[in-house]
């Protein structure tokens, strides 16, 4: 269908004022400079129309954000409604707004356990960013000053601010150009059992990996371990499902040694795994805190929260310290984004999203479990509306291409041809579509990948790469 908009849009102007003034989140100068970029104009559900009215099915969801899917009228009118009721008001202090309260009471509802403390901020990174400062206020009023070190992962991602970055494991997001942050964080190997298990059984990987949690702690010294950062399944860095039990294990290993848990659910709340949060659903693990973005909004506004527990807030909030949490941003508890938030949850309670995102998505599953017999295919991982192809240039030793080659890239081109977005990494293909996807969207994702992994095949062998 004709984007409703489309008529406004001049394409060959957006393309060269693109060009001439905007620097993109993960901007690639040359490739920017000579190819500009795909400019979206119009979305409903899980499509999206670009500025030259080419319709694709937006198998991205965004950026692992567009749950219930675009171009909701509720959604519409929610906004509209707060927005013309109360635009802004500052959270700070002894300030607050109906919506963000309301937010927050309903936060802890659907959280685990006892976080019921909310810290509402702007996106993922400000959520991840509060969760590591409060950790350090928390081990100051308890009196442990020395107990602050971070322990993440490699392959991990965790935002874009200089802390957050710097405890994301992900070697692609360190180029020499960029500086961070080494004091004070570990990163563990990345539990990747296609990669990494190398010869061993699950279990026998699970065993490695708690043991090389309990090594690093025996080196550092638990004395001086705050927090242990994980995402439930790694997202970013390739769609990585850990061992069975993995996080149960790590979880108990924290509770041995007084290391608090921070599961970073930016990605996998709001229906993304089928749960409001999968830490515990999906997991069986009771985090201290937790961060969630993206889903909470289903990307129609920014916002991201920080959810803690009771006993943190028992220790930081103590009666008659004076004390004063020294953190906060302008747009913390924006009336307009939790009103949106609002109206997300509400939908997804009213439509039983979740229990319709565990159903379509284990048949998303499945479906894809199909193209692991193509010839470039090594895994193919994928757990509910989180998935990824891994493609390879020798199925037997697991040999990837060469790095420049960018066979995701490859893929990905042949897939938007045919009106399918997915979401290139190196040699990934990862997606995250809406988790309103219908059945036949789903088939339509998985057929156009095996045609566009084919065609790849082909391409490859006439180009002598493969
Ligand atoms: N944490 C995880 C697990 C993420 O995947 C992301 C973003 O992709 C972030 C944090 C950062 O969120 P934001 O981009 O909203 O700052």
């Amino acid at each position: 269908t004709e984007s409703k908009r489309f008529s406004k849009f001049d394409s060959a102007r957006l393309i060269d004022a693109d060009k001439a003034h905007y620097m993109h989140g993960y901007h690639v100068f040359d490739d920017h400079r000579e190819q500009g970029s795909l400019t979206i104009v119009d979305g409903e559900g899980a499509h999206i129309q670009d500025a030259e009215g080419q319709r694709y099915l937006d198998a991205v969801g965004g950026m692992w954000c567009t749950n219930i899917g675009l171009g909701r009228e509720e959604m519409v009118e929610a906004i509209a409604d707060q927005t013309r009721r109360l635009a802004y008001s500052n959270s700070f202090c002894d300030m607050a707004n109906d919506r963000a309260i309301e937010l927050s009471e309903k936060l802890a509802e659907l959280a685990p356990g006892d976080l019921n403390r909310v810290f509402l901020t702007t996106g993922g990174s400000t959520a991840v960013d509060t969760a590591i400062r409060l950790v350090h206020f928390y081990q100051n009023c308890r009196g442990k000053p020395e107990k602050k070190q971070v322990i993440t992962r490699i392959n991990a991602y965790h935002g874009s601010t200089y802390l957050t970055m710097s405890l994301g494991g992900k070697q692609a997001d360190r180029p020499p150009e960029f500086d961070f942050l080494s004091d004070g964080i570990h990163h563990l190997s990345c539990p990747y059992p296609y990669r990494e298990a190398q010869g061993r059984s699950e279990a026998e990987f699970l065993e490695a990996l708690v043991a090389e949690f309990e090594a690093r702690i025996a080196e550092v010294g638990a004395e001086r371990i705050g927090a242990f950062l994980a995402e439930p399944i790694m997202g970013s860095g390739g769609v990585i499902i850990p061992p069975e039990g993995y996080h149960r294990r790590m979880w108990e290993v924290c509770r041995r040694h007084d290391i608090l848990y921070i599961s970073d659910e930016v990605v996998t709340s709001f229906g993304r795994l089928g749960h409001f949060f999968a830490s515990e659903d999906e997991f069986g693990v009771i985090p201290d805190i937790i961060t969630t973005a993206k889903g909470l909004t289903s990307g129609y506004q920014p916002l991201g929260a920080c959810i803690f527990s009771e006993r943190l807030w028992e220790v930081i909030a103590e009666p008659g310290t004076g004390r004063c949490f020294s953190h906060g941003f302008t747009y913390s508890g924006h009336p307009v984004a939790c009103a949106a938030a609002l109206k997300n949850i509400e939908i997804i309670e009213r439509e039983a999203l979740l229990p319709r995102a565990r159903e379509v998505g284990r048949y998303f599953e499945e479906r894809l479990a199909t193209l692991a017999e193509l010839p470039i295919v090594g895994e193919v991982r994928a757990k509910c509306f989180m998935a990824c192809v891994e493609f390879v240039a020798d199925k037997a030793t697991r040999e990837l291409f060469p790095e420049e080659l960018n066979i995701g890239e490859w893929v990905h081109l042949r897939a938007e041809r045919r009106g399918l977005l997915v979401r290139p990494i190196v040699h990934l293909n990862v997606m995250s579509p809406a988790v309103t996807l219908t059945h036949q969207e789903v088939d339509f994702i998985v057929d156009v990948l095996r045609d566009s992994i084919l065609e790849t095949v082909e391409d490859l062998r006439a180009a002598g790469h493969w």
